[in-house]
């Protein structure tokens, strides 16, 4: 063990090393550059779109629908995007210059920050790995890639779609175990985008901390669903149960739990039992719309936050086989376990509520801000007075998870949810330095600045003030 930390960490010295003589000798990347880098990749995913979504159901069973939505699709859209808009993102905006600087110009420049390390998790092991290796090689950077060892038949398609694609001092990418994580961070990156729990974000940003190296951390936390009095019931039910079992359960923005007005709380219940045994029947073990549970450990976790005495519906489970059956659960306590972690699964907690100051409580409560909140309601008000209240990552109204496939919002969480956003060109400023840049002209040289100060302080004082 020794002797193979030791050796990951040679290995990755030279690495990061190769690639930062590569980022040096050549920067700043041109646009067309990067254009022919990122179309590069564009192809090697589309030739491989086969292979992906094969290796995405034997890993986590998912739907091949899912799989192009969620991680293929998804990847080869923002490819698209991001070759589109590049030249514009990349050119220098020009702001305005005060007075007393006359005169002069200044813009800003959107600079590449040199050698990047992205460490993704195993839920949507294509789309969390790729989409960030598009900003960062959108922004002018070098980077190595750690996929999730979770998900082997996804990290070996990766693997070697990745490093076939690009010469290694430009872009590599690494599958294995956490000690191939540990040996990474004990080198100098110009910055670390993370992706996964916040047990571990806390590692990444220690380790980070040693070299001062400036981190994003994307990580998860428990999102609620309000649903109120005017909410329009079918709906909500619909999407909820849209958002929470996409890929079955296990999305870091899924609606943790719901929150529902108590004057409605049994007729959304009702249509939620519905709607779960229309999509589902009794027996979902079958339905090719939901997946599987990432691995044994976490089924078993899922499985031991549900009390069958108050389940609703589903309430079924098999661990070896990774299945957890879609599932209601209510009279759930703010202090039982599924309401004390992010539950990561096709279970959905309901609990009531009588007024928005309870579910302010409640949403405070738990320990980490949510990185996603839905708020059901048809109120232009209600919907306005909790957005403003709510600390979230991002909010949607009327609809769960969505907010995320808009490429011009800024996608990632506030407080324990994480720090940094991405995606579109959030992710382009994400992975880029904010030049300040300051050009003045030399037909004028005020002497106000200059020494001796004397009888310069007054005019200084009229024109700061
Ligand atoms: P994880 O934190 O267990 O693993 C993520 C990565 O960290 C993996 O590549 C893994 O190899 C590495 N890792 C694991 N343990 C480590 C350690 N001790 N030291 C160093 N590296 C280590 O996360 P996961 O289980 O793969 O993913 C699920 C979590 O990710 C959930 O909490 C979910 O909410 C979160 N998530 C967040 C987002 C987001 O965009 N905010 C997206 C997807 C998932």
């Amino acid at each position: 063990m020794l002797e193979d930390t030791a050796f990951l960490m040679a290995d990755y010295e030279q690495r990061v090393q190769a690639q930062r003589t590569f980022f040096m000798k050549n920067k700043p990347f041109s646009l067309a550059y990067r254009v022919q880098q990122l179309t590069r990749l564009k192809q090697a995913v589309t030739a491989n779109k086969s292979a992906l979504i094969g290796a995405l159901n034997v890993d986590l069973h998912k739907s091949e629908f899912e799989a192009y939505l969620t991680e293929v699709g998804f990847v080869l859209n923002e490819l698209t995007d991001t070759i589109k808009h590049l030249k514009k993102w990349m050119k220098p905006k020009k702001v305005s210059t005060p007075y007393f600087l006359q005169p002069a110009k200044s813009h800003i420049h959107a600079t590449p920050l040199g050698v990047c390390l992205i460490i993704s998790p195993f839920n949507y092991p294509v789309s969390l790995c790729l989409s960030p290796l598009i900003a960062a090689l959108a922004a002018g950077n070098t980077c190595i890639i750690k996929t999730s060892e979770l998900t082997p038949n996804v990290s070996r398609v990766l693997t070697s779609l990745i490093n076939a694609t690009f010469a290694s001092e430009y872009v590599h990418c690494i599958s294995g175990e956490v000690e191939h994580v540990t040996a990474l961070l004990a080198q100098k990156f110009d910055h670390i985008f993370f992706t996964g729990s916040s047990e571990v974000g806390k590692i990444v940003m220690q380790q980070a901390a040693k070299q001062l190296t400036p981190v994003t951390l994307e990580l998860g936390g428990k999102s609620p669903c309000i649903v109120c009095a005017d909410a329009n019931i079918d709906i909500a039910v619909k999407r909820i149960v849209y958002g929470k079992m996409l890929n079955t359960g296990q999305t870091c923005v899924a609606p943790d739990y719901v929150l529902v007005d108590d004057s409605i709380k049994q007729t959304f219940l009702d249509k939620l039992v519905a709607r779960i045994t229309e999509l589902y029947g009794d027996n979902a073990f079958n339905n090719e719309a939901l997946g599987r549970i990432v691995n044994q450990r976490h089924t078993q976790r899922i499985s031991e936050l549900i009390e069958q005495d108050k389940v609703l519906v589903g309430g079924q489970f098999d661990i070896e086989q990774g299945y957890i059956a879609p599932t209601v659960m209510t009279n759930v306590d703010l202090s039982d376990a599924i309401m004390q972690q992010e539950i990561f699964g096709p279970v959905l907690p309901v609990l009531g509520f009588t007024n928005y100051d309870q579910v302010l409580q409640v949403i405070e409560h738990l320990p980490a801000h949510p990185l996603a909140a839905y708020i059901f309601s048809e109120s232009k008000q209600t919907q306005a007075l909790l957005n403003s209240k709510i600390q979230a990552g991002g909010i949607a109204i009327n609809h769960c998870v969505q907010h995320l496939a808009n490429p011009n919002l800024p996608f990632g969480g506030v407080g324990l949810s994480g720090i940094g956003s991405y995606h579109g060109k959030h992710g382009f400023d994400c992975f880029s330095h904010q030049k300040s840049v300051l050009s003045a002209s030399t037909w004028l040289d005020l002497p106000l600045l200059y020494p001796p100060y004397k009888n310069k302080l007054s005019l200084l004082k009229r024109l700061f003030k």
